[in-house]
C-alpha cells in the first residue's frame, strides 16, 4: 500500500481558530440578538479596499492580455524583471540596503515562503522558534519531519522555543547552545513587538559564529513609525551572510487577497553540504521556484508594482496610517481598562495582559460575553503567550470606536 507521509500525524489539530468559531457560535445561538452585534477583532486580514494604483495596473495588464499584440503566457518562474527591479530598488538600494534584482524571488505568499524554504535545507537542522509565534513556522517544520511528537501543551520534541515575555521585550534571548535555522518575526505576529537594529546585530553574530541561518518575516514593516527602528534584517552589516528575509504585499498593499509577496536570499549565503562543503543557497532557491513554481498572474505582478508609484505610496501610506489610528484607539482603550498593554506602536497587533487571575481563554469569554467582542487568546499561539490576548487594529474605523465604547463598559 502507497504510504503517507507520517510526520502530517504529528500535527496537532487546527485548534485556535476552529475553538474560537465554537464558542463564537455557542454564544451566538444563546443569545442571537447579541450575535448580531459581534465584531471580530480576531483574524488578522485586512479589512480596506484595494489601492486604486494597484486596481488601475491590474485593470491595465488585463486589456494588454486582451490582445494578441500584447498578450503574455507564462512568464519567468522568479517574478518580471519590472518588479524584481520595482522591490529592489523601492524597498532596498533607496534606501541605502545592498540587495541585487535578481537576489528578489516574486512569489504568491510569504505563508507559502516561510514553509516551502524547507525545502531547500537538508535533514538534522535545530530548529529555533519564538514562542508564542505565527504557526506556520511550527507546522512547516513538522510537516517535513524536523520534529517529534507534540506534549500535552502542544510543544513539539526537537524544538528550540524561545520564549518571549514582557521581561525581554518579547525579543528571545540569544540560544545558549547551537541551533541552525532561527525564525524572527519583527514587528511581530502576534505580540506587535519590534526589535531594535542592536537586537537584530546580536543575532547576526550569533548566526555568523555558529554558521545559522535566520529566517526572517519582515511582513509587517510597513507598519513601523519609530524611524529609528529597522525595517529589514539587512540594515544590519553582516546580514546578507546569514539571514534569507520574507516580505509580502497582502498586509501593506491589502494583497491578502489578491497574493503577491516576495523571499531575498543574497548570493553570499552559504550552508553545509552534507559532505561539510560550503554552498550557496541562491541556486538552489532559484532551482526549487524553477520546477515547483509558476510565478504568479502577469496583473498581479502589475498590481505589486504599481504600489512603488508615487500614487501607490501615497495609498499604501493611507492605508497604514488607518489601522495605526485603529491600533492607538485600541490601545489606550484597553489601557483604560487598567490593562498592560504591548505592541500596537509599529504594528497593526495590540498584546494586552490579563488581568491577575484570568487566563487567555478566560479573557476571551468576558470579551465575547460582556463587550461581544472577539479576540484572538494569547495560549493559542504558544505556551509563553498564556496570560495574554490579541487584538487586531485591521478593521473599519466605525468598528473601532465600537469596541473601545464596549470595552469601556466591561469590568
Ligand atoms: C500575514 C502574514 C504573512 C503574509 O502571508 P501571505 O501568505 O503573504 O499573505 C506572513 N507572515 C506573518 C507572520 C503574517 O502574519
Amino acid at each position: 500500500m502507497a504510504k503517507l507521509n507520517d510526520n502530517y500525524l504529528k500535527l496537532k489539530a487546527g485548534y485556535l481558530f476552529p475553538e474560537i468559531a465554537r464558542r463564537v457560535k455557542a454564544f451566538s445561538d444563546s443569545d442571537p440578538d447579541a450575535a448580531a452585534e459581534i465584531i471580530r477583532c480576531g483574524i488578522g486580514d485586512v479589512t480596506e479596499p484595494l489601492p486604486a494604483a494597484a486596481r488601475e495596473a491590474m485593470k491595465a495588464a488585463i486589456d494588454e492580455l486582451g490582445k494578441r499584440e500584447t498578450f503574455r503566457g507564462y512568464g519567468p518562474e522568479q517574478g518580471y524583471d519590472f518588479l524584481r527591479a520595482a522591490i529592489a530598488e523601492g524597498d532596498y538600494r533607496g534606501r541605502g540596503v545592498e540587495v541585487a534584482d535578481d537576489e528578489i524571488f516574486v512569489s504568491d505568499g510569504s505563508k507559502c515562503d516561510t514553509g516551502n524554504i524547507l525545502d531547500i535545507f537538508g535533514p538534522g537542522n535545530t530548529i529555533a522558534i519564538t514562542d508564542p509565534v505565527y504557526p506556520v513556522y511550527v507546522d512547516t517544520n513538522v510537516m517535513a519531519g524536523n520534529t517529534g511528537e507534540a506534549d500535552e501543551a502542544g510543544a513539539y520534541a526537537g524544538i528550540h522555543y524561545m520564549p518571549c515575555t514582557a521581561d525581554n521585550g518579547f525579543v528571545p534571548a540569544i540560544p545558549e547552545g547551537k541551533v541552525d535555522l532561527i525564525y524572527l518575526c519583527y514587528p511581530n505576529n502576534p505580540t506587535g513587538a519590534t526589535a531594535t537594529k542592536g537586537q537584530l546585530a546580536a543575532w547576526v553574530e550569533y548566526a555568523r559564529g555558529n554558521g545559522a541561518i535566520i529566517l526572517y518575516d519582515a511582513a509587517y514593516q510597513a507598519f513601523v513609525q519609530d524611524g529609528s527602528l529597522p525595517r529589514s534584517i539587512y540594515e544590519v552589516d553582516g546580514a546578507r551572510e546569514c539571514a534569507i528575509e520574507f516580505r509580502s504585499f497582502s498586509k501593506n498593499g491589502g494583497f491578502t487577497g489578491v497574493r503577491c509577496a516576495f523571499t531575498v536570499v543574497p548570493k553570499e549565503l552559504l550552508a553545509e553540504t552534507a559532505a561539510g562543503e560550503k554552498k550557496p543557497l541562491h541556486p538552489l532557491w532559484a532551482r526549487r521556484q524553477s520546477t515547483k513554481f509558476n510565478s504568479v498572474s502577469y496583473p498581479v505582478q502589475r498590481a505589486a508594482e504599481a504600489l512603488y508609484s508615487a500614487d501607490g505610496k501615497a495609498q499604501i501610506a493611507a492605508l497604514i496610517d488607518h489601522y495605526m489610528g485603529n491600533a492607538k484607539l485600541l490601545r489606550e482603550a484597553c489601557a483604560g481598562l487598567g490593562l498592560d498593554v504591548y505592541g500596537g506602536e509599529n504594528a497593526p497587533y495590540v498584546w494586552v495582559a490579563c488581568p491577575p487571575g484570568i487566563d487567555s481563554w478566560g479573557m476571551f469569554d468576558k470579551m465575547l460575553g460582556e463587550a461581544k467582542v472577539v479576540v484572538t487568546p494569547g495560549a493559542g499561539f504558544g505556551a509563553a503567550g498564556e496570560g495574554f490576548f490579541r487584538i487586531s487594529a485591521f478593521n473599519s474605523r466605525a468598528n473601532v470606536g465600537t469596541v473601545c465604547d464596549r470595552l469601556r463598559t466591561i469590568v
